[in-house]
C-alpha cells in the first residue's frame, strides 16, 4: 500500500512551491482495485475516493461506509445521461460534467432531489476524438451555459494525452479556469501529481500510485 508514501510526496511538493498541504485533495482512485486493498487504505484513515463508472461504486461504496462511515467520493469517468440519478445519490463530486444534456438532466434532478453533488467540468485540452470532455475553445461558452442553469461549477478536470508534455495542459486547464473565476482544478495521476500541483491542481487523482498495478483491463 503506497498511500504513506504518496502521502510524503504530496507534501513535499506542497512545500517546494509554497502551498499548504491542505490546498490540495488526494483522491485515491480505487476502480477495479481488489476490495482488500481498498480496506487497507480505508484503515490507514483516508477519506477521499474516486471511481470512474457509477455501477461499480454502486457495488462497493455503500457497503464500506456502512463500516467505516462517510467517504468522500469524486465520479471520474464518462457518465451516461440515464445513470445521472444513481451517481447523484451516491458521489459528493462529480468531475465529468461535458455535455448539454447530461447538464439539464442533473439541474432537472437537482430540482427534484433538492441537493446536488459538486461539477467539475472536464476539458479535453489535447482536442482527442476518443476523449470525453468540452474543447477548450468551447469551454467559456459551457461554463457560462451550466452557470444558467444554476449548477454549481466547483472545477475543471483534465486527462492529459499520454504521450505529451502534462504541463502544457495542466497550464491551460489553469487559464481557462482563471479567466472564468473557477477554483477548482482536478489535474494529475500517478505519473504526474507533482508537477499538476506545482501547476495549482487542488484535487489530485492516483491510482496505481497508491494501490498498485490494476489487475483488470478497463480504466
Ligand atoms: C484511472 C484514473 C486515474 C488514476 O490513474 P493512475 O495512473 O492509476 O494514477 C486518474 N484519473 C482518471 C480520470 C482515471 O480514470
Amino acid at each position: 500500500m503506497g498511500l504513506i508514501e504518496i502521502e510524503a510526496r504530496v507534501q513535499a511538493a506542497c512545500e517546494r512551491v509554497g502551498r499548504a498541504r491542505e490546498s490540495v485533495t488526494l483522491i485515491a482512485v480505487s476502480k477495479v482495485q481488489p476490495l482488500e486493498r481498498v480496506e487497507e487504505v480505508l484503515q490507514a484513515g483516508h477519506r477521499v475516493f474516486g471511481e470512474n463508472r457509477v455501477q461499480e461504486a454502486e457495488g462497493k461504496w455503500p457497503a464500506f461506509q456502512e463500516k467505516f462511515g462517510k467517504v468522500d467520493l469524486h465520479l471520474i469517468g464518462p457518465l451516461q445521461t440515464n445513470k445521472a440519478r444513481a451517481a447523484m445519490e451516491l458521489f459528493d463530486t462529480i468531475q465529468t460534467l461535458d455535455r448539454e444534456k447530461l447538464a439539464t438532466t442533473i439541474a432537472r434532478l437537482a430540482q427534484e432531489m433538492g441537493e446536488c453533488p459538486g461539477l467539475f467540468i472536464q476539458v479535453n485540452t489535447g482536442e482527442e476524438d476518443q476523449k470525453a470532455g468540452v474543447l477548450p475553445r468551447e469551454a467559456d461558452g459551457f461554463i457560462e451555459m451550466v452557470r444558467k442553469l444554476d449548477l454549481p461549477v466547483k472545477g475543471l478536470m483534465c486527462i492529459p494525452p499520454v504521450e505529451e508534455e502534462p504541463s502544457l495542459h495542466f497550464a491551460l486547464l489553469r487559464k481557462i479556469a482563471e479567466r472564468n473565476g473557477i477554483s477548482g482544478l482536478s489535474m494529475g495521476m500517478s505519473s504526474d501529481f507533482e508537477t499538476a500541483i506545482g501547476l495549482g491542481a487542488t484535487h489530485i487523482r492516483v491510482g496505481s500510485a497508491i494501490f498498485g498495478e490494476r489487475t483488470a483491463p478497463h480504466g
